[in-house]
């Protein structure tokens, strides 16, 4: 095998209550990445559609932890990354886990090391770094493993695979601004109020259940942030509009997607999804915004060899 192709796909993280220690897979916009073997010795992505991002392996997310993963289990095979680019980056999901999953994934396939996904999480998290400035894996592990995981512990890589539900179905709206991951996280207040600490932890042990009980009241009245959303929303035109308007249209929840500026809404089919969208689509049209809305199912399988 001297090539192989890879999907790897998007992820919503935090979902509401769950801060830096929730996400979910979602199955409708992936990045197709190449890794091929070469005759020149070394790492070297050779190139990028879609997006202007940096070449160097020093400075591209995939790079990093690719180098990662090679610096542990070294090769003499040349690698080569291509990345085609369907996830735009710093929309707020997960598009540099994507990249840094598939890049880690697609070289532990060529060279047929047969590692575990557990086993190549913390060098997809080393890349990641460089996007956000702290290690997360709220978009990498399930990005990796597919499905809805929980980040108990970044540190010890413990991570939990938490149930899907068979109706939950995404909706989400791109607005086409940038919002910096690492200039979001400057935003949030350091101080949280004792009160709204025991709402917070409240709804994510009924979260929590609500996935296990299979219990849509309740994940959707878990679905609420008492912490975050009050100041990332202010980068976000019209997010309460927009959070009104899913609601009125049957969400389960609606919260902002990672760091935005992506919101998404969770619902329990594809035509309650779809007037979802409708709704933010008749908010984000008055602001003149560019967009993108997607519809999309939990992906269970995460990155995939095509
Ligand atoms: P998202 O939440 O959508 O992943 P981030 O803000 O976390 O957005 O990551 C985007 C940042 O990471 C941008 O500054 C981008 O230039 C940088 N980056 C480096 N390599 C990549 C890559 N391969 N894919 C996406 N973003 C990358």
């Amino acid at each position: 095998m001297d090539s192989i192709k890879i999907f790897s796909p998007s992820s919503v993280a935090n979902l509401s209550c769950g801060f830096d220690i929730l996400g979910l897979c979602l199955e409708t916009i992936c990045d197709e990445m190449i890794i091929k073997k070469s005759n020149t010795p070394g790492l070297r992505i050779s190139k990028i559609e879609g997006e202007e991002l940096p070449m160097s392996i020093e400075k591209n997310v995939a790079g990093v932890a690719a180098k990662s993963y090679l610096d542990m289990y070294p090769t003499d095979i040349g690698i080569e990354i291509e990345i085609n680019k369907k996830i735009k980056s710093g929309s707020g999901i997960g598009s540099s886990a994507a990249s840094a999953v598939g890049a880690v994934f697609g070289i532990n396939e060529l060279l047929e090391r047969k590692l575990k996904k557990i086993d190549l999480i913390s060098h997809a998290i080393n890349g990641e770094k460089i996007a956000s400035g702290e290690a997360h894996a709220d978009n990498i592990a399930p990005a990796l493993f597919g499905g809805l995981s929980l980040i108990r512990d970044v540190k010890t890589l413990d991570i939990i695979r938490l149930p899907v539900p068979s109706e939950l179905t995404v909706t989400i709206i791109h607005p086409k601004l940038v919002i910096n991951t690492s200039h979001a996280r400057e935003a949030l207040s350091k101080q949280v109020p004792l009160k709204n600490m025991i709402k917070q932890t409240a709804n994510i042990a009924g979260l929590i259940s609500g996935l296990f009980l299979e219990d849509y009241d309740l994940i959707s009245r878990s679905l609420n942030d008492e912490i975050i959303e009050k100041d990332r929303s202010l980068l976000i035109p019209e997010y309460f509009k927009l959070k009104s308007a899913a609601l009125e249209s049957g969400a389960l929840g609606c919260g902002i997607s990672g760091s935005g500026p992506s919101v998404y809404a969770l619902s329990r089919s594809k035509i309650t999804a779809e007037s979802i969208a409708a709704g933010f689509k008749s908010v984000i049209l008055k602001t003149g915004l560019d967009f993108d809305i997607y519809i999309s199912k939990i992906n269970l399988d995460g990155v995939k060899k095509i």
